[in-house]
This record gives structure tokens, C-alpha cells and sequence, in this order.
């Protein structure tokens, strides 16, 4: 069984010499009296979170990764074997999972069975995943967003951000963009539908190009990378604004984060900024499922992804997110079938 190791804690950027290979050997079946899944896996997400957990804290939400052991994630899989009477083999289910060929899951019901199959089955770490419940609770819970407002999105063209600006557009808003590369840039106008996107590389001064798309100010930021770019959204946002913090990327890989100028404009413009969690609105995705399974099918959202092939590619892919090299939904293809 090939696995992916953490070697040590990470410090500074995560690189892809920070892991390692093995071989182990697994016995492919339910040890007795267990309700253990033995899983053989398919499609593996890689998520900005994960760096988070390569750190030894106990401030965090979740535990950190353990040194020498097997990197642990969410997935697709294909059950093999099942102690669990939830489960039967041949079963394709989607949830948490290792790094590796072949897993056996000790806590099943972390995972759930897949019913749909007429959609890609990679999208199940993707916009039927926790990225796409993310943008969906994000934008419509924590958000507040009304018609006719004004959006910004950073990191927009990834995961979660190309999401959150389709739905923003298909609720009436104004929709703006920023991403890190020219393609990424066409994409979000062309292939997503924002209303207008602009390369944060690019741009010497942030509160120049906020400004510029946003001459009366920003309604609803969608907070993906924190920063500078934070510090240039204060600056305009409109009176009762909201900020919904998604997550800071450009944070993961510092020991220390950097402070942020603007805080103030909290208090003078009245904005709400409030910090939210995926796993706080599980209760919804049954609702989101029934709602975006036939968007997909009727070509009314459209979702990008970057599919790396084989468990080799696995750490590349993952150090990839933290310089923007994906395009979309980094997944890591295992295997097909
Ligand atoms: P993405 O697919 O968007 O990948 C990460 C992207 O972030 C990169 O492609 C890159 O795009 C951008 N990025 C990387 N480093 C920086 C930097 N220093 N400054 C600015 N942008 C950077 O990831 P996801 O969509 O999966 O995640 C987006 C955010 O949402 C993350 O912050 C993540 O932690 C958070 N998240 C939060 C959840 C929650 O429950 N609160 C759940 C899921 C995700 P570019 O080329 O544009 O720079």
C-alpha cells in the first residue's frame, strides 16, 4: 500500500520534501467484530487547510497531522469491504480518508454513500464537496447578501471562490473578482461569469484597483486570503458592509501572521466581519445537494478543476495551492475505478 508521509512539522512554505513515500503492506479485509471500511481510494481533495495542520498547535479547530504517519484528507473511494451495515461493497462513498492506495476506516460514519453518480465523481471532493458547501453557506448564510449588491472575492478562481461568484451572480449582485495569473483572470470572466476580475500580482497599489472596480464601495467581501488584501478591503467597503472570512491562505505558511492596518473601518463603516466553519453547516448540505445536482446537470453552474494523476503527484499538488499553480479544484486522481 503506497502512502504519502508527513516527515516532520513544516515550517515556513510547505515543500513537497516536507513528505514522503511508503510502502506498507494492508490486509485488505474487516478485522473481526469491527464495523471498519476498507476502502480503496479514488480521488484525493488537496485543501489549503492541510498546511494548517502540518504545524504542532492546539489552537486550532482541528488536531495537527502526526509526524511519520500517513496524511490524512477527504476523498472518494470505492468500498471493498464493509463492517458496516450502512455499507456494501462496490459502494462509492465520499469523506474522510488517507493518503494512500487502500485505507480501512475505523470511524465510518465520516463517510457518506454517494448516490448521484451521473456527474463526475471527482466533484464530491469538489462542488458537491466541502468546497462547495463552503461557498454556499458562506455567501448565503453568512453573507446576508441582497440583490442588486456589490461582491468582491479573493483567490476567485479556486475551489470554493468560483463558486461563490456564480452564486453571487445568480442572486442579482455585481461581482468582482482577484486571482493571481492572467488565465485565471479570463477564466473568472469568461468561463464564471464575474463581472469584471483583476490580477492581484499585477497591481502595485490594491486600494487603487478596489477603488476602480468599486467606486461606491464594496457591499460583501468573501475573504479567502487575508493580508494586504484585507487591509485594501476595509478601506472600501460600504457603510454595513459584511465581510464573510472564509479563510487567509496567505497566512498558512508564516510563523507568525502579519497585522492587519485597517481595522478601524470596522467601527466607522459599521461592517459586520464574521469568521465561519464548513463543518458548523452540515445540516445544510443535503439542501445544497438537492439544490446544485441539477444546476450541474443543466449547465447553469459550471465548475473547473485541476486533476493531478496518481498518488506520486500528491504532494506537488498540494504545495501547488500556496503559490497558485492550480486552476481551479486541485484533486488528486489515484485512481479511476
Ligand atoms: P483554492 O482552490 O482557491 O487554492 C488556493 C488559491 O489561493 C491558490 O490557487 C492561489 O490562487 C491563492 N493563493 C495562494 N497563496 C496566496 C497568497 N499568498 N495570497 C493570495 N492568494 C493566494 O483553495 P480553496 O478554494 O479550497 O480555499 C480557498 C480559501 O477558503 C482558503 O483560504 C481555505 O483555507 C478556505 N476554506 C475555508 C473553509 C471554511 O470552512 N472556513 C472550507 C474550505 C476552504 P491565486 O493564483 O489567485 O493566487
Amino acid at each position: 500500500n503506497r502512502q504519502v508521509i508527513l516527515k516532520h512539522y513544516v515550517t515556513g512554505y510547505v515543500k513537497e520534501s516536507d513528505m514522503e513515500f511508503k510502502n506498507s503492506t494492508i490486509k485488505l479485509n474487516v478485522p473481526e467484530s469491527s464495523n471498519a471500511v476498507v476502502l480503496k481510494n479514488l480521488y484525493l481533495s488537496c485543501d489549503p487547510y492541510m498546511r494548517c495542520r502540518m504545524r504542532k498547535t492546539e489552537e486550532s479547530y482541528i488536531e495537527s497531522f502526526t509526524p511519520g504517519s500517513t496524511i490524512t484528507g477527504y476523498g472518494v473511494a470505492k468500498v471493498l469491504e464493509s463492517g458496516d451495515s450502512n455499507f456494501q461493497k462496490g459502494d462509492l462513498v465520499a469523506g474522510r480518508t488517507r493518503w494512500e492506495e487502500y485505507s480501512i476506516v475505523t470511524d465510518p460514519q465520516t463517510l457518506f454513500k454517494i448516490h448521484d453518480k451521473d456527474v463526475p465523481l471527482s466533484y464530491y471532493t469538489g462542488i458537491l464537496g466541502l468546497p462547495g458547501l463552503t461557498a454556499y453557506a458562506g455567501f448565503y448564510e453568512v453573507c446576508s447578501p441582497k440583490k442588486g449588491e456589490t461582491v468582491f472575492v479573493s483567490a476567485a478562481s479556486g475551489a470554493v471562490g468560483q463558486l461563490v461568484g456564480q452564486f453571487a451572480k445568480m442572486f442579482g449582485c455585481y461581482v468582482v473578482g482577484s486571482a493571481g495569473s492572467k488565465e485565471k483572470v479570463d477564466r473568472l470572466k469568461g468561463t464564471f461569469g464575474f463581472d469584471e476580475a483583476f490580477n492581484y500580482k499585477e497591481e502595485q497599489d490594491l486600494d487603487a484597483a478596489l477603488k476602480r472596480y468599486f467606486p461606491d464601495g464594496i457591499d460583501i467581501y468573501f475573504e479567502n486570503v487575508g493580508g494586504k488584501m484585507l487591509d485594501a478591503v476595509l478601506l472600501n467597503m460600504k457603510v454595513h458592509g459584511r465581510i464573510a472570512v472564509c479563510g487567509m491562505i496567505s497566512q498558512y505558511n508564516l510563523e507568525q501572521t502579519e497585522g492587519v492596518h485597517n481595522l478601524i473601518c470596522l467601527i466607522t463603516k459599521r461592517i459586520r466581519m464574521e469568521g465561519f466553519l464548513v463543518f458548523d453547516y452540515y445540516h445544510l448540505y443535503p439542501k445544497y445537494l438537492e439544490m446544485i445536482i441539477p444546476q450541474i446537470k443543466a449547465g447553469e453552474v459550471v465548475y473547473v478543476e485541476d486533476v493531478a494523476e496518481g498518488l506520486e503527484s500528491a504532494p506537488n499538488a498540494l504545495v501547488g495551492l500556496f503559490s497558485g499553480r492550480n486552476i481551479g479544484k486541485q484533486v488528486v486522481m489515484v485512481s479511476r475505478e
